[in-house]
């Protein structure tokens, strides 16, 4: 199984929680809201996995907000799922690339832009990367 490590879209922090293991992994942590409750959330950094970790039992369809741990902001991408309406939520991987899963509690729609890297991907996204390490106020990796 693939291990994925991810950062914040919007602060470049890493998502990852060495202190929260979930299948075994650091898990990938969140904020998430439903109305004016807030929770922390942990998926499964295993790719394939549906495992989550969090104290609210969230009912199956139930969509929810997620947000940085670090920076606090909304993680809401403009996509909306393809197969329930429910917009998507976007974390970068550190090895390049966007991947996106359903806010909805259930469905397992997620996105990856690319899975396997090729040469050419790669020193695209490197490119891509160095860019944006170079934004001023955007933390170094
Ligand atoms: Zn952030
Ligand atoms: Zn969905």
């Amino acid at each position: 199984m693939v291990e994925l490590k991810v950062n914040c879209v919007h602060c470049g922090h890493s998502l990852m929680n060495n202190r929260h293991k979930v299948d075994g992994y650091p898990g990938i942590e969140f904020v998430i809201r439903h109305h004016d409750k807030v929770w922390r959330l942990y998926l499964s950094a295993l790719y394939g996995s549906y495992n989550i970790d969090c104290k609210w039992g969230m009912p199956k369809g139930t969509i929810v907000r997620f947000s940085c741990p670090h920076c606090n902001a909304d993680l809401s991408s403009n996509a909306l799922c393809e197969q329930c309406n429910a917009p998507m939520v976007a974390f970068d991987l550190t090895s390049g690339g966007r991947m996106q899963i359903c806010s909805r509690r259930g469905c397992k729609k997620h996105l990856i832009e690319f899975e396997e890297l090729d040469v050419a991907l790669r020193s695209f996204y490197e490119t891509y990367n160095t860019f944006f390490s170079s934004v001023p106020g955007k933390k170094e990796k």
